[in-house]
């Protein structure tokens, strides 16, 4: 997680922890909205931040390997990978998700 990551969940989550503190101090519940407002969407862009960097890592990862797979013939991974190559490349929507050395298994 880089620091920015990090610093929009500590914010996030201080934001909507604020917001229940305030609700066990009986403080309007309109006011209280105003935090979950505001920490909601600052969760959601850190999950976001947070699954983007773990779909970067699967990539690198998946650069590193050797490819023997037998369709493509290709003896590196980031090769399959830039060719998003069906006999070995495991995609989900738009992003990678894995590498097979053996698809047959
Ligand atoms: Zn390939
Ligand atoms: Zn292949």
């Amino acid at each position: 997680m880089d620091s920015t990551t990090r610093w929009i969940s500590i914010l996030g989550i201080a934001t909507i922890c604020f917001g229940i503190a305030l609700f066990v101090l009986h403080v309007p519940v309109r006011t209280i909205l105003v935090f979950f407002a505001i920490g909601t969407p600052l969760i959601a862009l850190w999950l976001y931040a947070e699954e983007k960097s773990k779909q970067q890592k699967r990539v690198d990862t998946i650069t590193k390997q050797a490819c023997i797979c037998s369709i493509c013939k290709h003896d590196q991974a980031n090769i399959c990978l830039q060719q998003k190559c069906a006999c070995c490349i495991t995609v989900k929507g738009n992003d990678v998700i894995g590498h097979s050395i053996n698809p047959l298994q």
